[in-house]
């Protein structure tokens, strides 16, 4: 972990960083006053040399922590061998991907992508797809189902069935054929779906919403339901997949499988942006050369570190320390008497403790927790999200707790 020359930026301290931020980067985020300057695991430590505890994991893009020395390994031999062909030509690294990725999933095949939300756009152009040749909807009428406060990335057209009133204002006009109905509600589904309903889209837990927990059983319905239908059920578990919740993805709970994976995040293993769908042949069969695509999708760098993800994932030991560390934890915060606490939602090693209004913002608590040396995000004002690197041990969850008592109790 020592510093290159060419990538020293040591001279400057955290605040002239984030002062240079400040001016030379768009408003787009505020993020909390620390510049990350080096990580290992679950720890990372900032341009003036103090370490913290990551319990937001880039979202869960880092859910095998920080500089994962297998993942850097594989990426640094594939970088000095091909980083990129575009799809123009065939790369030794997206074949053997594929067939591994497509095999975690219970699927025959993926389509790859970068961004999650290019992977939410590339399920959406599917079912469409789909509907119109194979389900015989008529040309331009095609309806996809999503939910209440859903979060599936940034694109105009996944804005366009968004609920959250800032992540639309001033971005219309919007694309059309979505529909909302509350999450959690099968009832709400049935009712919903007409002859030209395409899809529904879903995650099976609500990340950005909060870390919101449909009813038992809602996975299995919404599945018995669709495939009633003639619908496709797609599961964003762009999130929820790849380990976070105790299960290799978040419909295993359910024992359920989706017509349509949607993946992203983790399986870059933090280093690349990497994301995929994962369904049938007969479903990905709508495709045809030149029908969609991306330059850098399937590029060999993230594919090869996207391998070593998967291979990573079918030992089950980052699943099995999310359960085990997860329920500790859980049980752990349930015991905490605080008034300020109204409620303690999640699976496996995501969490979200929701705050009472009179407790004050979330954000707040974020902010204090930083001061003592523990990095977590505030989500929906009340909501204070954690989601540590799945490698944690049960040592640094007992130093998390007592953090998150000093604060809450
Ligand atoms: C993060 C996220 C996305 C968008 O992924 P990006 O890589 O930021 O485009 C989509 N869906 C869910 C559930 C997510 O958590």
């Amino acid at each position: 972990m020592t510093a290159q020359a060419p990538l020293d930026t040591g001279q400057w301290t955290g605040a002239e960083h984030i002062e240079i931020v400040e001016r030379f980067v768009a408003h787009n985020y505020h993020p909390l006053p620390i510049v990350v300057a080096r990580a290992d695991g679950v720890w990372v430590e900032d341009a003036d040399g103090k370490r913290y505890m990551d319990m937001l994991a880039a979202y869960s893009a880092v859910n095998f922590g920080h500089c994962h020395p297998e993942l850097i390994a594989v990426a640094r031999e594939q970088l000095e061998r091909v980083t990129l062909t575009s799809r123009a030509f065939h790369n030794d690294q997206l074949g053997p991907m594929s067939q591994a990725l497509a095999k975690l999933c219970g699927m025959d095949a993926i389509l790859p992508m970068n961004t999650g939300a290019e992977g939410v756009e590339t399920a959406l152009k599917t079912a469409r797809k789909w509907g119109y040749k194979i389900k015989g909807v008529p040309d331009g009428r095609a309806k996809i189902i999503c939910c209440e406060n859903n979060f599936h990335g940034r694109t105009t057209t996944v804005i366009s069935f968004s609920t959250d009133p800032q992540c639309r204002d001033g971005f219309g006009p919007f694309t059309p054929g979505f529909e909302i109905i509350p999450f959690g509600d099968i009832d709400a589904l049935r009712g919903a779906i007409d002859a030209n309903t395409v899809a529904f889209l879903v995650e099976p837990i609500q990340g950005e919403a909060g870390i919101v927990v449909p009813p038992d059983g809602y996975l299995k319905q919404v599945r018995d339901l669709c495939r009633e239908r003639n619908v496709l059920f797609i599961a964003d578990e762009i999130q929820s997949g790849l380990g976070r919740t105790g299960h290799t993805f978040c419909c295993d709970h359910e024992s359920v499988k989706p017509d349509i994976f949607i993946l992203g995040k983790a399986l870059g293993g933090g280093i690349m942006p990497i994301s995929a769908i994962a369904s049938s042949r007969e479903i990905l069969s709508v495709f045809h050369p030149g029908d969609h695509g991306s330059t850098f999708g399937g590029n060999p760098l993230a594919c090869a570190v996207a391998r070593k993800v998967i291979e990573i994932l079918e030992t089950d030991r980052y699943q099995s320390n999310a359960r085990e560390q997860g329920d500790y934890l859980f049980a752990n915060l349930r015991e905490l008497k605080s008034d300020k606490i109204r409620e303690i939602r999640g699976r496996g090693l995501w969490v979200g403790i929701e705050l009472h209004a009179a407790a004050g913002t979330a954000r707040q608590y974020c902010e204090q927790l930083m001061g003592m040396g523990m990095l977590c995000k505030d989500t929906h004002e009340q909501v204070i999200r954690l989601a540590p690197p799945l490698c944690i041990s049960r040592t640094e969850i007992d130093w998390a707790l007592e953090r998150l008592t000093d604060v809450l109790a």
